[in-house]
């Protein structure tokens, strides 16, 4: 199938200009002005921005947590992502704790996800225990295509000592690898949870109290030492405020790599919402929690400044019902949030449109950087001759409110409930195909398991 996409505006991190693209086949054959091509299927982009698909590297699909399985499951979860112009999404794999192996975690991952994904995929892998048989594992997970990790310095399922911490860093880096890394205080984090307990309080506007900034500054700092005695370079995932931010620029003045991504639900929503009534709180129940008006506005200052590499969505959405099993004590609320299917159109509309950042800036947080941070540049992350046809089209005259009647995801809420977006997903190209259609899907589970490179920033 031919397809030549006439008179729109493509945008890459570089620059913005009118361009006709030519798709053949699975890939971009052409890209430029006054392009012809007698056989293939002609639209009309004019007013229309055409953008190199998405790419969420943050997303947490059929995924167990507190006792139950996160609402969205590969199938409806990439739905929503492609619904949203998101044509790859980058899901945490997990090792067991407790002998399990890599290997077996990416086996049980690749059941959950092939054959249901409406978008392309691919998976870090997240290393819960750390010995020999682990290091050894290491060459053969980027053999699967798998070269990005994540390390959690909370949750005791998952979480590494600083013993651990280091090695696994260092030895990452001897192979061109680098991890993701969840920093909060678990220790101190325990003690303020038992705190509230022991005073009853048990309500969700509890949440963001025995999770301080703080405690998420000091992991930022502890784990950024670690990683200058080790040398190694770390990626900060779902950063939320300005004193975790201030730890990353001090290590960067130091010369040291780092790398930060953070997620929308930082950037639009304050910690007023969890003292919504009727446990309307819950619902915005994540960690690290969401912060304070200041938070977001140093956030956006460093989208702008081009000092946040990625924007993600820690995607993990649960039903009200889920949420329900911590009615009478916050910390059994399952923790996360729906948010794949709004990443691009929530930036456009509240970054773009207001000024705070560009259209290359945009393109860069949403395709480009995770592209080439996660090894697939220039497959994906780019309008360019020879790249996979994967092109989220934004009709900026399509205008609609945000809501869980409406939106793509199982669950039943939404936290951006409300929230107008100027600017729509019309029509989204997954490897060529038209896979949505006037905002809405009409190709399904064409995604394909994408074996990723080695980072190239
Ligand atoms: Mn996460």
């Amino acid at each position: 199938m031919k397809y030549l996409l006439k008179n729109g505006t493509v945008v890459s991190g570089e620059k913005t200009e009118k361009q006709d693209v030519l798709i053949e086949g699975e890939r971009i054959a052409e890209v430029g002005v006054n392009l012809q091509e007698h056989d293939a299927c002609v639209m009309d982009m004019t007013g229309k921005l055409l953008f190199p698909g998405f790419i969420d590297a943050h997303t947490h699909f059929d995924l167990e947590v507190a006792g139950t399985v996160t609402a969205d499951d590969f199938e409806s979860g990439t739905k929503a992502a492609v619904c949203g112009g998101t044509t790859l999404v980058i899901d945490y794999a997990s090792q067991d704790k407790g002998g399990g192996t890599l290997k077996e975690g990416l086996e049980k991952w690749h059941k959950k996800a092939d054959g249901k994904c409406s978008c392309d995929y691919s998976f870090h892998m997240s290393i819960v225990e750390w010995n020999e048989k682990t290091e050894e594992e290491i060459e053969e997970m980027i053999r699967e295509g798998i070269t990005s990790f994540k390390l959690y310095m909370t949750y005791p399922a998952m979480m590494v000592n600083d013993c651990d911490l280091y090695k696994i860093i260092k030895k990452l880096n001897e192979f061109g690898c680098f991890a993701g890394v969840h920093c909060e205080n678990s220790g101190v984090i325990d003690a303020l949870i038992s705190e509230a307990k022991a005073a009853g309080r048990l309500g969700p506007e509890n949440h963001p109290l025995v999770r301080p900034d703080d405690m998420e500054a000091e992991a930022v700092h502890r784990l950024l030492v670690i990683a200058r005695q080790a040398d190694a370079p770390v990626m900060v995932v779902h950063l939320t405020n300005k004193k975790a931010y201030h730890e990353i620029m001090k290590a960067r003045e130091c010369g040291q790599t780092v790398y930060a991504e953070t997620c929308p639900q930082y950037l639009l929503l304050d910690d007023s919402v969890y003292s919504e009534p009727d446990f309307e709180g819950a619902k915005f129940v994540c960690a690290p929690p969401i912060r304070k008006k200041t938070d977001q506005e140093c956030l956006w200052q460093a989208l702008a400044e081009d000092k946040i590499q990625t924007v993600a969505t820690d995607q993990c959405s649960f039903t009200m019902e889920q949420k329900a099993l911590g009615k009478d004590d916050f910390t059994k609320i399952p923790g996360g949030l729906p948010g794949v299917e709004t990443r691009g159109t929530l930036l456009y509309t509240y970054g773009v449109r207001e000024g705070r950042i560009t259209l290359e800036q945009m393109c860069r947080l949403l395709s480009e950087n995770a592209a080439k941070l996660y090894g697939v540049y220039p497959r994906k992350g780019a309008i360019l001759p020879g790249s996979d046809a994967d092109i989220a089209v934004i009709d900026p005259q399509m205008e609609s409110i945000i809501s869980a009647k409406t939106h793509a995801y199982r669950t039943d809420n939404n936290p951006f409930e409300g929230f107008p977006l100027h600017g729509g997903i019309d029509k989204v190209f997954l490897r060529g195909h038209l896979a949505v259609d006037n905002g809405k899907l009409v190709e399904e589970k064409l995604g394909k398991y994408i074996y990723r490179g080695k980072k190239q920033i």
